[in-house]
C-alpha cells in the first residue's frame, strides 16, 4: 500500500514541461513511455485527477494520487464588474491570495494572471504594490489560474493571457518559462504577453528565448523624474536603459512591443507628455495602450483619473505624432 503524503508535501505537475515531469515521476513508473501518458492525459485531454487516467493501472493511479498533485488555486471570491469585466480572488495552498482576471472583449477574450503573489516594486499608483512583497508563484500556480477559469468561466477554445496581475513576470522567469511551455499545448505564444514594470535583465533574458511570447511594458511618463516617482524600478532601470532594452528586444515580422500608459489628470496627460512620449520611442516598434488610472481608498489622493474628453485629446495627439491607431 502507498502511504499519502499531506497535501502541501505532494509534488506539484501541473507546471513541469514533458521532461521535467519525467524526471519528477520516474521511480513512481512501470514503464518510461507512461510519462508521455501522462503528460497527454493533463495537458491534451485536460484531466484534472489521477483518477482520470484509466488508460493507466490502478495501482499506479493510486501511487500518484498519493505522492503528486494535480490542485487548483481555491476560487474565495467572484466580482462582477459593471463592464463586463470578472475579477476571480484565489487562494493558493499556503493561504496565499492572487487575483486571476477574466476580461471580454469584442473580438477576443484575455485571461490576466498573476506571476507573484504580492509584489515588491511598490508602484504608487498599484494597490498589489501597496500591500508589499509577497513571493513567485511556482509554474503550477501560474498554470492553475488557467485551468480554474477554463473550468469556471466558460472561455472559448482560443483566448489570449497577459501576464499583468500581481507581480511582476520579470522576477519569476524560471517558473514562468515552465509555465509558458505546458500552456503553449493549447494556446499559440503570439496570444501570450508578458508585460513588465521594466526590469532591463529580464527583457533581455526573454530576448534571448528560442520562441518568445509578446512583451508589454508599463511606462507610465516620459521622463525619469515623474517616472521615478510612479514606479521606484526607474531609479534601478531609468527610462534612457529600458528604451535602450526595448530597442534591442528581438520581434518577429510584423509584431509591436505593447507600452502601457497610465493616465493620471494633470501629471502625465497633457499633449506635451504625448510629444515627449514619442520622441523618447522614436525608435522603437511599438503601439500604445492608455489606460485612465482607477482609484482606490489606498492610493494617494493626488493622483485622478482624466475625463473622457482629456484621454480623447491625449490619444489624438498620440495618434497624430505616432501616424497609427492607440487602443
Ligand atoms: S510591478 Fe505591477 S504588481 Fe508590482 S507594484 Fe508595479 S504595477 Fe503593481
Amino acid at each position: 500500500m502507498t502511504a499519502a503524503a499531506s497535501p502541501a508535501a505532494r509534488q506539484e505537475l501541473l507546471g513541469l514541461p514533458l521532461p521535467k515531469l519525467a524526471a519528477a515521476l520516474a521511480d513512481a513508473l512501470d514503464r518510461p513511455f507512461r510519462a508521455r501518458q501522462i503528460y497527454d492525459a493533463i495537458h491534451r485531454r485536460g484531466a484534472g485527477d489521477f483518477g482520470a487516467m484509466t488508460d493507466l493501472p490502478a495501482a499506479l493511479r493510486r501511487t500518484l494520487a498519493a505522492r503528486f498533485s494535480l490542485d487548483l488555486p481555491t476560487l474565495t471570491e467572484r466580482i462582477d464588474s459593471g463592464d463586463g469585466t470578472t475579477k476571480y480572488l484565489l487562494r493558493l495552498a499556503d493561504g496565499s491570495s492572487i487575483e486571476t482576471v477574466d476580461i471580454p472583449e469584442r473580438s477576443r477574450r484575455t485571461l490576466c494572471l498573476s506571476s507573484q503573489a504580492g509584489c515588491a516594486l511598490a508602484c504608487a499608483f498599484c494597490v498589489t504594490g501597496y500591500w508589499g512583497a509577497g513571493r513567485n508563484l511556482s509554474a503550477a500556480e501560474i498554470v492553475g489560474q488557467v485551468r480554474l477559469l477554463r473550468a469556471i468561466a466558460a472561455l472559448p477554445d482560443t483566448f489570449n493571457l497577459v501576464f499583468m496581475g500581481m507581480g511582476e513576470p520579470m522576477l519569476n522567469l524560471p517558473a514562468l518559462a515552465d509555465a509558458l511551455e505546458v500552456l503553449g499545448e493549447s494556446l499559440a505564444l503570439r496570444r501570450i504577453t508578458i508585460s513588465t514594470a521594466g526590469v532591463v535583465p529580464g527583457i533581455d533574458e526573454l530576448a534571448s528565448w528560442a520562441r518568445r511570447p509578446n512583451l508589454a511594458v508599463s511606462l507610465h511618463a516620459p521622463d525619469d523624474e515623474r517616472r521615478s516617482r510612479l514606479m521606484p524600478v526607474n531609479r534601478t532601470w531609468p527610462l534612457a536603459e529600458l528604451v535602450e532594452a526595448l530597442a534591442r528586444f528581438p520581434l518577429e515580422p510584423r509584431r509591436r512591443i505593447t507600452i502601457e500608459y497610465l493616465l493620471l489628470e494633470g501629471f502625465n496627460d497633457s499633449s506635451r507628455d504625448a510629444d515627449a512620449l514619442v520622441r523618447r520611442l522614436a525608435r522603437v516598434p511599438v503601439k500604445f495602450n492608455l489606460i485612465p488610472f482607477n482609484p482606490d481608498p489606498v492610493l494617494p489622493d493626488w493622483m485622478r483619473r482624466p475625463g473622457p474628453e482629456r484621454v480623447e485629446v491625449f490619444r489624438a495627439r498620440l495618434e497624430a505624432r505616432w501616424r497609427r491607431t492607440v487602443t
